[in-house]
């Protein structure tokens, strides 16, 4: 399977980072168009909102359904940002491509389960819609792939996918673990592939999502899906972790997005002066070497033992004292003193 780079109306190959953002759910027409309008004044050109929420359990809030499709055609048409939902079943696609939604995603629980998937993949033959896929909340790549795969088969070849973290039992820092290293294998297989981060639902709380966005920048994610609620704490799902369209604007203007040029060309300045110190440490060691083999010679012309203890000591205690005045770690020094003294002596007894 080959994937490239995702393809969407409007936005440049080069912005960087994409940013997604709008309500976890769509609410009401009121609240809808309030957040949109804010974000797009911002210049934010992607808005996001749940219409059908898959939720943990029953009786909680699980989206307005179908109403809330009209809402989002007049974001589009007063705002003219894309708009993009999530969906699970057949009938959501029908009724997301019927309303004329640009963008769809796929939630972390569906993604999880091949039948919906197929049933998914299926649905969208012969639309071109783009389609965003969220990991599975088990942490499988394999199965993560498999649900490109169902896609790609089917002929949706404009793909990309949402790091949202992955289900843990004991939610500490995180509400879902980004594991990292996941998406960078995805990344190392598929070099051309789309990633978003949403570090929404990955930290589950306000704070956490301008650092978790500064990482996933740092990682070279070409985007971000961000839950942003015009009145948060009222959020009907999700409230803990949604900001107000102006903190969005401050979390995004205030991500350092490091060059990858530059990093590389600092990182090579430094890593010269070690490879020139390493020659610098052998060179002494070497000498030192040479030193130890003329002591030596002597010590067996005076028929004297190689190891004198007492000198072995002083050398340990010594060295340790001085490396740590020049703030090296006492027992580093200790270890290496031990290993170059080790050679000494068999250097000297080889003699
Ligand atoms: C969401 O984006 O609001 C959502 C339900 O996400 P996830 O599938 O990642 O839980
Ligand atoms: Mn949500």
């Amino acid at each position: 399977m080959e994937i490239e780079k995702l393809v969407l109306p409007g936005i440049e190959a080069s912005e960087r980072p994409i940013i997604i953002a709008g309500p976890c759910s769509a609410e009401s027409r009121e609240q809808v168009l309030n957040t949109a309008q804010e974000l797009a004044k911002n210049g934010v050109k992607i808005f996001r909102a749940g219409i059908w929420k898959p939720r943990t359990k029953p009786g909680g809030f699980e989206g307005v359904g179908t109403v809330g499709l009209p809402w989002l055609k007049e974001v589009k048409q007063k705002t003219g940002m894309l708009v993009a939902t999530e969906v699970a079943t057949a009938a959501h696609v029908f009724e997301a491509v019927k309303a004329g939604i640009d963008i769809l995603w796929i939630g972390a629980r569906t993604a999880a389960n091949p039948f919906a998937m197929q049933e998914l993949a299926d649905s969208l033959k012969g639309t071109d819609i783009p389609v965003l896929v969220k990991n599975p909340v088990n942490p499988d790549l394999e199965l993560w792939i498999g649900a490109l795969q169902r896609l790609v088969n089917a002929g949706i070849t404009n793909v990309g996918v949402i790091l949202r973290g992955f289900s843990t039992y004991d939610q500490k820092l995180y509400r879902n673990l980004p594991l990292w290293h996941i998406p960078i294998e995805l990344r190392r297989r598929y070099p051309n592939i789309t990633m978003f981060c949403d570090p929404s639902h990955i930290g589950g709380k306000r704070e956490l999502v301008a650092p978790i966005s500064q990482q996933a920048m740092d990682l070279k994610f070409d985007g971000l899906m961000v839950e942003s609620h015009c009145n948060p704490d009222e959020a009907l799902s999700d409230a803990k972790q949604q900001i107000t369209p102006q903190v969005l604007d401050f979390t995004i203007k205030m991500l350092v997005l490091r060059e990858n040029k530059q990093t590389t060309e600092n990182i090579s300045v430094l890593r010269k002066q070690i490879d020139e110190i390493d020659e610098q440490l052998l060179t002494i060691l070497a000498k030192r070497n040479r030193v130890s083999r003329e002591i030596g010679m002597y010590k067996k012309e005076n028929n004297m033992p190689v190891l004198q203890t007492g000198r072995y000591n002083e050398i340990l205690e010594k060295r340790a004292q001085m490396g740590e005045a020049m703030n090296l770690d006492k027992e580093f020094v200790f270890a290496i003193m031990k290993s170059i003294h080790e050679e000494s002596v068999r250097i000297q007894l080889a003699l």
